[in-house]
Order: C-alpha cells, then sequence, then structure tokens
C-alpha cells in the first residue's frame, strides 16, 4: 500500500513527537474538517501546536507525517497518557461534511489499518478510538455511522489479509509463556504440576527450530483437550500431538520426557512445514519425521486433512485455541511507570483513575495506593490494611 511522507522536520520534534515510542495500538480520528490529507499533514507539520498524529487518509492517499517510532499528541490523554504514548494515530479526512469521500477515506482506513494490524501480529482489540482515552467524542462521524461496523469492516479486511497468505507454521512465537499457562490452568484447574512449565518449553524448543511454538502449544490443547487426555494416548505417554496414534486404536508414541515430547511434536511440525535439516545439535526424537513429505503444509490450515483425518477444519480449529488467547489475563492487573510516574493498569490499555477533583484507593497486594485523576499515583502515600502510612 503506497504511502506518502511527509515528515515533520527533526527540529519540530520537541513540538511534535518529543518521545521515543514502541507503538502498542491505533488510535482512530476523524478530522473533523473537509481538508484533504496532503493538506491536513502539511498543516500539522509546519505549524507550532502540540498537536500531531501519524498519518491522515482521505479518499485517495495515505500521507505519513510522524514516524511510527515517535509519540504524538492526539489522544487527549495528557503528557503520560497512554493513548499519546503508545497510540499510532490516524486521521480519517473528510468527516466534517461526510459524504462520498469520507465513505471511501474510511474503506481506505481499513485497509490500511489490516495492513498494520497483519505487519505487528496484532488482532481487532488493538484498533481503539480517541474516545477511549479522553472521552473527547471522536472520531464523530465514524461513530455516528457505528464503531461496530468500522471494526468489523477492519476485521473483514484483515480476514482477506490472512487468507491470502494464510498463517505460517513457521515464525516466531507473538503470546508469552505466562498467557499460555494461565489459560491452561483456567481450562485445566487440576492440571497435573509436572506441566507447570510446559508453555515455556513450547516456546524454548519452538524458537530452536524456528517453528511458533505458541501454536504448537494450542494444537498441543486441542489434541490432549488441555492435558486432560482421555482418549488413545495417556498422560505418562508424554506424546502431545497424537503422534503414531491412529484411528484403528493404536496408542503412540511414547516419549522419555515432556521436554523430548514437546520437541517431537515440534520435529513433526517442521517436518511438513520445511524440507530444511534440523537445526545444527539437534537430533531426531519424532519416530515419524522420514513419513512426511517434507515441506508440503507450511499453513497451520494446510495440515487438515494430514495431520487430522479427515479434517477440513483441523488447523482453524488450532488458531481458534489461539486467537482467544490474551496477554491480558496473566499480566494485569499490574503497575506501569511512565517517566516517574506509576500508573495501575488492568488491561493493556485501561488504567485506574480517580474521578475529576478527587483521589482514589486501590487496594492492591495488601497494600492500598492513592491515585488521582490523572490515574498517577501520589508519591510516598503507601498504606497497609490497618491503614498505617509506611
Ligand atoms: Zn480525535
Amino acid at each position: 500500500m503506497a504511502i506518502i511522507k511527509n515528515l515533520v522536520k527533526e527540529n519540530k520534534y520537541s513540538i511534535k513527537c518529543p518521545f521515543s515510542m514502541e507503538p502498542e495500538f491505533i488510535v482512530v480520528h476523524n478530522t473533523a474538517n473537509d481538508a484533504c490529507a496532503t493538506n491536513e499533514i502539511n498543516y500539522m507539520i509546519n505549524n507550532d501546536n502540540q498537536v500531531s498524529y501519524h498519518y491522515a487518509i482521505d479518499d485517495h492517499f495515505i500521507v505519513q507525517g510522524i514516524l511510527e517510532n515517535r509519540n504524538a499528541w492526539h489522544a487527549g490523554d495528557g503528557a503520560e497518557g497512554m493513548g499519546n504514548r503508545k497510540g499510532l494515530a490516524i486521521e480519517i479526512c473528510y468527516s466534517k461534511s461526510g459524504g462520498k469521500r469520507f465513505e471511501d477515506a474510511e474503506i481506505l482506513a481499513t485497509k490500511f489499518i489490516a495492513e498494520i494490524l497483519k505487519d505487528k501480529g496484532w488482532g481487532i482489540d488493538k484498533v481503539r478510538k480517541h474516545q477511549d482515552f479522553s472521552g473527547k467524542y471522536c472520531p464523530h462521524r465514524t461513530l455516528d455511522m457505528g464503531w461496530t461496523r468500522f471494526l468489523n469492516m477492519v476485521q473483514a479486511e484483515l480476514n482477506i489479509l490472512n487468507k491470502a497468505d494464510g498463517i505460517a507454521i513457521m515464525g516466531k512465537s507473538v503470546k508469552s509463556a505466562a498467557a499460555l499457562q494461565a489459560e491452561l490452568q483456567s481450562k485445566n484447574p487440576t492440571l497435573n504440576p509436572r506441566f507447570k512449565d510446559i508453555a515455556n518449553t513450547y516456546l524454548k524448543i519452538g524458537a530452536k527450530y524456528n517453528v511458533k511454538g505458541d501454536i504448537a502449544f494450542c494444537q498441543m490443547a486441542h489434541e490432549t483437550g488441555w492435558l486432560k487426555f482421555g482418549g488413545q494416548v495417556a498422560e505418562s505417554q508424554n506424546n502431545f500431538a497424537g503422534i503414531g496414534a491412529t484411528n484403528g486404536g493404536a496408542k503412540g508414541a511414547v516419549f522419555a520426557s515432556i521436554e523430548d515430547g514437546v520437541t517431537a511434536h515440534i520435529q513433526h511440525l517442521y517436518a511438513y512445514a520445511t524440507s530444511l535439516d534440523l537445526p545444527q545439535g539437534e537430533y531426531l526424537i519424532d519416530p515419524r519425521f522420514n513419513l512426511v513429505k517434507r515441506g508440503i503444509a507450511p499453513l497451520w490450515t494446510d495440515l487438515n486433512g494430514r495431520w487430522a483425518v479427515p479434517g477440513t477444519t483441523y488447523g482453524q480449529s488450532i488458531l481458534k485455541i489461539y486467537d482467544a488467547i490474551t496477554d491480558d489475563k496473566s499480566d494485569y492487573p499490574k503497575w506501569r511507570a511512565f517517566g516517574d510516574k506509576w500508573y495501575y493498569y488492568t488491561s493493556a490499555y485501561d488504567y485506574v483513575k480517580a474521578s475529576v477533583g478527587q483521589l482514589k484507593w486501590i487496594n492492591d497486594n495488601g497494600k492500598r495506593y492513592l491515585v488521582d485523576e490523572s490515574g498517577a499515583m501520589l508519591a510516598n502515600v503507601v498504606i497497609n490494611k490497618n491503614g498505617e502510612v509506611i
């Protein structure tokens, strides 16, 4: 997708984008104006207002004014705000008068946003609106026409992109071991303690083979019913992917340890996804490695009818488990620092704030903390359960 760059000059960084940034999500805006994207960006990079955004999009063009690794001032949530410090800002043009050219600008924006999501491995939950951060009714016309409608448009574009090249078996894991392990524990509350590190084992061994260990973990969940077993394969076999277990009733391969079982699983995926030799220093554990036509199934959905027979939705079932796992569960709530201030995050985006002009108590781990209306913890005010300042 062609992007016209008209980047703010470095001598204006202190006004427009003073902080370096690693974006965590997208923030959608409407310009509430009738100028085209080129003019919006030109105006923005040349004035001295502390107002800025990364992209403006009209019915024909995507114009970039700020690099993605710099912050911008757009979300109205202050110098330490998540929106201003972690959000990629996208302005959709022509929202003042609306009509066909606004609708076309929205369509181009949804295609562009879907590309960003795909590039970064993000889901639709990474698409936020200005309103989420400051309460301002923005993107006003997009909201008038329906926010869910807009998200569905983005999702449809993302589905097309994902379908076009599918989701590869090879590559880096995205989800954390903590999130995967937390999901396992919640799906299987009586999990045998010997599996307490299995998510980590999948990520570690997956990384050795450049196989997505997080999705392989989800395949394990699918195959073993979240390690409850109960099918042909017994827990004691350490066989997490039904290797050698056939519809004829064969109980399948047995591995000496969890580590060996995970290695065999990853090797079996490796056999399907690539025709490369095993990585240096690795030795073969998977007894069925050489029965696979090497490299025949580079995508998870290519395993349909191969790993599982019959199976027209086998890969999709694994990816569905994968999509449902969010990092939020295991990581939040937690305190996060921005600058020299601390905020109590309840998810990747939301943190606790007091009402305007008020202070608010937060109970955390037996201690009580005060935050102000910006959400910042007040320095030196930490009080224990008995109400004593400590
Ligand atoms: Zn806005």
